[in-house]
């Protein structure tokens, strides 16, 4: 064995695994099991008692679940991590372990259209609320904090339009503050951008999305950085006070820099209850195995359209972080300097009419709601996901008449901006 520390590529296939025990199989067996034998009533009693570790039941852990935990830490590193059955599950899990009812946290206002609504309405109904922030305007953040603040939430590359976040900036904000930085990763993926490099606490993902990249399979997961001290203050009794459903244990005095992901598994996941089936974290894991491959592609393609684009007498302008007028374009080259992921925006001259032309006009690109496919999806925001604001609040969402959304996939370039031309021509 060399002393080198595995690459990333390495990781993406080998983190987490060893061939199976039992059969010596070499892909990671789906362990389709909902329960598992104790070896006798002590080793029963200590598992119960978080006094070792092991598996009781697929709810709060799985062998196969495991192995995408330790692959996904591994990518981001991060100490530990918890899946879970949707990216939405996994803010979940983060919130209802950081949060109590009444508490706040500042969100970036530029955000998955899903995030928005979960913030804005499904956590308003445990007490959880939302003070919306600007990543153009830093300060805000910093402005958005009061005592009541338990934790910041941003994108590192934020939907729509593929903006990249100044990730370092917030974090100090959040240092200051005393409180973690979360951030969602899903559109950069650890290939592009490492969150924890630059001072996040907790890094999330839809699994969904890049990590799993073939639109075939569900799922999240929170990765514990292990960097942040839970026990000042008292703000966060989850992790610093103890537990009355584990004999009064204290989870960050007893575990230490992977408390967060204990708490997030063992009071979260098993009260909450969101697993991920076996069979997805098997598909996922498949997934990531490839994913230094497709996120270079997907950048690659993604930029050879963008440019493309801004030179079709059609389009009024492109956002991509990736193109050196972008506004964002200084900090695309200092975060994701391989490329700025595979989701932008542009503007069609046409208005709301050509939008809703060329997305029923394309036949390669896929007109649907999702990102982080192999094959590549367009929507008109205008007229699907954010039809029912008023002009102006889609124009704040970034979401005005005129933009069209892509996730450019795998297939060959040549052929999807073919497809682009014949769409807009027609
Ligand atoms: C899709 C998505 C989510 C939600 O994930 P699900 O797996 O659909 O629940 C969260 N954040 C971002 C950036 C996403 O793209």
């Amino acid at each position: 064995m060399s002393d080198r520390l595995p690459g990333f590529s390495t990781l993406s296939i080998h983190a987490g695994a060893q061939p199976d025990p039992t059969t010596g199989a070499r892909a990671t067996p789906i362990y389709q099991t909902t329960s598992y034998v104790f070896n006798d009533a002590d080793h029963a009693a200590s598992l119960f008692g978080l006094q070792s570790f092991g598996n009781i039941y697929t709810r709060i852990t799985n062998p196969t679940t495991a192995v995408l935990e330790e692959r996904v830490a591994a990518l981001e590193g991060g100490t530990a991590a918890v899946a879970c059955a949707s990216g939405h599950a996994a803010q979940i899990l983060v919130f209802h372990t950081l949060m109590q009812p009444g508490d706040e946290f500042v969100a970036a206002r530029r955000l998955y259209g899903g995030s928005i609504n979960q913030f804005n309405h499904a956590f308003k109904n445990f007490g959880w609320n939302v003070v919306w922030a600007d990543t153009d305007d830093v300060e805000s953040f910093k402005r958005a904090v009061t005592p009541k603040t338990k934790a910041i939430f941003i994108e590192s590359i934020a939907n729509p339009g593929g903006t990249v976040t100044d990730i370092e900036a917030i974090a100090t904000i959040a240092r200051d503050a005393g409180v973690p930085l979360i951030v969602d990763n899903t559109l950069a993926s650890p290939y592009l951008i490492r969150p924890i490099d630059h001072g996040a606490d907790i890094v999330i993902h839809s699994l969904t999305k890049f990590l799993g990249g073939h639109g075939n399979s569900l799922g999240g997961i929170v990765v514990d950085a292990g960097t942040f001290d839970w026990s000042k203050g008292g703000r966060y009794p989850a992790l610093s006070e103890p537990r009355p459903e584990y004999h009064g244990i204290k989870l960050q005095e007893t575990f230490g820099n992977f408390a967060f992901a204990i708490a997030v598994r063992v009071l979260g996941l098993r009260d909450l209850g969101p697993a991920i089936s076996p069979f997805n974290s098997f598909l996922i894991l498949t997934g990531i195995e490839t994913l230094s491959l497709r996120m270079q592609r997907h950048s690659d393609n993604a930029k050879a359209i963008a440019e493309w684009l801004s030179t079709n007498p059609a389009v009024a302008w492109v956002n991509y972080a990736g193109l050196p007028g972008d506004k964002y374009h200084n900090l695309a080259r200092k975060y994701s300097p391989k490329g700025s992921g595979a989701v932008f925006t542009f503007g069609l001259k046409g208005g709301y009419e050509a939008g809703v032309k060329l997305v029923s006009n394309v036949t390669l690109f896929s007109h649907l709601a999702n990102v982080g496919d192999t094959r590549s999806l367009i929507i008109h925001p205008a007229s699907t996901t954010h039809s029912q604001l008023s002009d102006d609040q889609k124009a704040l969402a970034g979401a005005g008449v005129d933009v069209v959304r892509l996730s450019v996939g795998l297939e060959d370039k040549e052929d999807l901006i073919a497809d682009l031309d014949q769409a807009l021509k027609a």
